[in-house]
């Protein structure tokens, strides 16, 4: 990008944070909590990027996995008192699926409204449309960090980053070893309708399941759109939320992203006109609300001082620097496929050590969210939006912890017993 340096604004942070989706939201709340002057820039004009702008419906990873009625929180501190102000703010309850699943729906505004309260309350400096284009090193640390704000360029000198751009964006800017897979993870249209005839959920997704089964038999129905199913937990006063999984091979590049969202607008509109003429349910339904992005559930990552292992998930391992839980199982989307579910036992959790935030060879970098340093098959566990909260929150801390010369092992501790307090 060629900027004239006249032009550009100076400003400057403690601790910049890079992204607003659910890992910078609650990295920034941590890191102001501690008296850092925290900056966050966010591309889009809103906060909780693929928990608003993908809109995925339902928060998971708060919960132990079990068969009780009751949901039963696995951590304490910020995560839990955010996801209590969303279900607040949603009026919504937990819900169970199989396997012992729980998990809590919630509404879009309601997440906005949640997160821009606490950025508000805990006086981060928020930049909506601020578009991180470049950054510029100092020996081994990252000395300052160029944005577009509002299409302007504004260079922010800062003493730590935390990337939480979902997509190990200080890597693929040239700041610290990025990790790449040759394809991600499938990629999901979120869809809302209305006006659909009330019923109870189960029936809602096999009459959906059904029609789709018999309109690829007579051939009406493109084997393409298959992947769609309701959202469990979603279905309210005649509206429902979808799914649409995307059959494309997903990659790190423009034209792949833009390929997903021609396909998915696409698919909405037959989908719309097909449900209405072919499920009673939907005669009189109409879309609603469209996610204003394709959900992109894994993209390239950072790499930590260490690296979360599938192994660690399966076997629950606890660590002594463990600074997050992950609760969810191992959720597996390759494209065109049935989600791969493993599972580790019930009423248990896995440790996310602390130095899987940690930057290999960056020393003022810390990272949070989908892009952590962990292997494919531990992501498609540990990206889910509670553990995301969580993780944001202890790359915050221990930013903040870093600024004040803390030792390592007593902000590590102090991140413990807050999660550990339920
Ligand atoms: C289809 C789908 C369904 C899912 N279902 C669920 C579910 O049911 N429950 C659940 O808990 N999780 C679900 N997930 C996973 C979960 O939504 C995400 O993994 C999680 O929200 C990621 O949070 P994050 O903060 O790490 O990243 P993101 O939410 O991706 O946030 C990153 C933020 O960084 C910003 N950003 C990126 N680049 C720049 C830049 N250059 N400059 C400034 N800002 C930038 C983005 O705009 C975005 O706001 C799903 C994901 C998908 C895709």
């Amino acid at each position: 990008m060629i900027v004239n340096a006249s032009n550009v604004v100076e400003k400057s942070a403690d601790i910049l944070v890079i992204g607003g989706g659910s890992a910078g939201i609650a990295a920034a709340v941590a890191a102001a909590r501690s008296g850092a002057h925290v900056v966050l820039l966010e591309k889009n004009t809103y906060a909780g990027g693929n928990a608003t702008a993908a809109y995925v419906g339902t928060i998971c990873g708060l919960y132990y996995r079990n068969k009780a009625r009751e949901a039963r929180f696995v951590m304490g501190g910020f995560t839990k008192d955010f996801a209590l102000q969303v279900q607040h703010a949603s009026n919504s309850q937990p819900f169970q699926f199989g396997q012992g699943l729980h998990f809590l729906p919630y509404k879009r505004s309601a997440f906005m409204e949640v997160a821009d309260k606490q950025l508000r309350q805990n006086k981060v400096n928020v930049f909506y449309n601020a578009d991180v284009k470049a950054i510029k090193m100092d020996s081994q640390s990252i000395h300052s960090v160029l944005a577009l704000v509002e299409n302007k360029p504004v260079n922010f000198t800062t003493k730590k980053v935390i990337d939480t751009s979902g997509n190990a964006l200080t890597a693929q800017l040239g700041a610290g070893m990025l990790v790449e897979e040759k394809n991600y993870q499938a990629a999901a249209q979120v869809f809302g309708m209305c006006g659909v005839k009330t019923v109870d959920n189960s029936i809602l997704n096999l009459s959906i399941i059904r029609t789709i089964q018999k309109g690829m038999a007579t051939g009406d129905f493109p084997t393409e759109y298959k992947r769609l199913s309701a959202i469990p937990g979603t279905y309210e006063n005649g509206f429902l939320f979808f799914k649409l999984g995307i059959p494309l091979q997903v990659e790190n590049t423009s034209a792949s992203k833009s390929s997903l969202e021609i396909f998915s607008k696409e698919a909405i509109q037959f989908l719309e006109r097909y449900l209405q003429n072919h499920c009673d349910l939907f005669a009189n339904a109409q879309v609603h609300m469209i996610a204003p992005e394709v959900g992109i559930r894994t993209g390239p990552r950072n790499e930590g001082k260490e690296v979360l292992l599938k192994k660690d998930v399966l076997d629950a391992k606890k660590r002594d620097a463990g600074i997050a839980r992950g609760a969810w199982p191992i959720e597996f989307w390759a494209p065109g496929e049935n989600p791969r579910m493993e599972y580790f036992e019930e009423d248990d959790y896995y440790d996310i050590p602390a130095y899987c935030l940690v930057s290999a060879t960056v020393e003022n970098l810390f990272f949070a969210g989908r892009h952590i340093s962990a292997e494919e098959d531990a992501i498609a566990s540990a990206r889910v939006i509670g553990t995301c909260l969580a993780t944001g929150f202890a790359a915050g801390k221990m930013a903040a912890g870093k600024l004040e010369n803390q030792p390592e092992k007593e902000t590590i501790r102090k991140i413990r017993e807050e999660i550990a307090n339920i």
